[in-house]
């Protein structure tokens, strides 16, 4: 049905998907209709024009003042839409030419620019489980429980894994889009999944990682299924869902890294509670020192150790240069707002 629309003539107009965060970490979008078309077909932020929304109804401002601007920050091709259309990742501004609240980009893009020289490199891992439209794990059975965990990891077959269809259109319009979305795992937890997007350098990882939440949400919509970023969607003996957070810098990155990695650490190490409080909301419930986490309370770290709050790859550490993986940030943390924090503690906050 919808394809015979779809592949009608847009008269030279293209549609641009405006994509922003909200108060609560979702994201919001709208489109706008551009007329004017680059001539090589490649639209810039800078070329798009700044745009608004009503404030009061997300929260992000109040009903008296209620005009939050948009300012294009990052171009995607549409993968739902296609050629010439295109999605555009923005940021928050507001009347008084002050970022919004939740705009974390802002400080996040200072912070990449003043340790630029470093070359920093990140890696997410995005957990997330699938709902049913009854706010049930997709594929779980009406009434208790599916057998305990042990063979929904990686798995392969109907009854170990739920909704690769989505999964795969999902990875699919990521890779259309040029997010650089590196691999798909199902997990622990039936109907719950992963996706790696990286390494992206400084701020493009939090843009391509919540443009392809976007598209995680957009996709799954399709298919009547919820995404839950929820770091512990069920109680109990079920895997929380985490963004484990893969760094490095030039420095780690060549012989004689392991002395900076293990400096960066010590420096995590001092700062605990100052990252667990940007790492995400109703994170203790998932990091309990148990199902593959850390214990809140205590910062701990590890070569292979994937009970400790960073692990050290064991290939890293058998070649002394590499990466580390901060596994505390939980599934529904601001990724901006991670990859920020991680620079401002490894080297330093802004000189203003
Ligand atoms: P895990 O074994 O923890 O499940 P994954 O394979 O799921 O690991 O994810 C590893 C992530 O680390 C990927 O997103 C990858 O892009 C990222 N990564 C790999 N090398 C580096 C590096 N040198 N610096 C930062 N991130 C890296
Ligand atoms: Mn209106
Ligand atoms: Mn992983
Ligand atoms: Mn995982
Ligand atoms: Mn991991």
């Amino acid at each position: 049905m919808l394809l015979k629309y779809m592949r009608l003539d847009q008269k030279g107009s293209a549609m641009a998907e405006y994509i922003w965060i909200d108060a609560v970490g979702h994201v919001r979008s709208k489109s706008k209709t551009i007329t004017q078309l680059p001539e090589n077909g490649e639209f810039k932020p800078e070329d798009l024009p700044v745009w608004n929304f009503d404030g009061s109804s997300t929260d992000q401002a109040p009903g008296d003042n209620s005009d939050v601007y948009l300012r294009p920050v990052a171009v995607f091709p549409d993968p739902m839409r296609g050629v010439p259309n295109i999605l555009v990742l923005s940021e928050c501004w507001n009347a008084d030419g002050t970022p919004n609240k939740f705009n974390h980009r802002y400080e996040c893009a200072k912070l990449m620019e003043a340790h630029a020289e470093h070359t920093p490199w990140f890696g997410l891992e995005q957990e997330y489980t699938l709902f049913d439209m009854e706010d049930r794990p997709y594929g779980w059975p009406k009434n208790g429980f599916p057998a305990p965990q042990g063979p929904y990891y990686c798995g392969v077959g109907a009854g170990r894994v739920m909704c690769r269809d989505i999964v795969d259109a999902h990875y699919k319009a990521c890779l259309y889009s040029g997010v650089k979305i590196s691999g798909t795992n199902a997990e622990v937890m039936p109907a719950q999944w992963e996706f790696q997007v990286g390494p992206c350098e400084g701020i493009e990882m939090g843009d391509h990682l919540w443009i392809a939440r976007f598209l995680l949400h957009r996709v799954a919509e399709e298919f009547g299924a919820k995404i839950s970023v929820q770091p512990k969607p069920i109680p109990g003996d079920w895997n929380g869902a985490g963004l484990h957070s893969n760094f490095s810098t030039k420095e780690m990155r060549v012989e004689g890294g392991m002395k900076h990695i293990e400096a960066a650490i010590k420096k995590l190490e001092g700062r605990h509670q100052e990252h667990i409080a940007v790492y995400g909301e109703g994170n203790e419930l998932r990091l309990t020192g148990r199902h593959e986490t850390g214990s809140i309370d205590q910062f701990s770290y590890g070569v292979a150790n994937r009970g400790a709050s960073i692990r050290i790859p064991r290939e890293c550490a058998a070649k002394g240069y590499g990466y580390f993986e901060d596994r505390r940030p939980a599934s529904n943390a601001d990724p901006y707002q991670i990859t920020g924090i991680i620079m401002e503690t490894v080297f330093g906050p802004v000189k203003e």
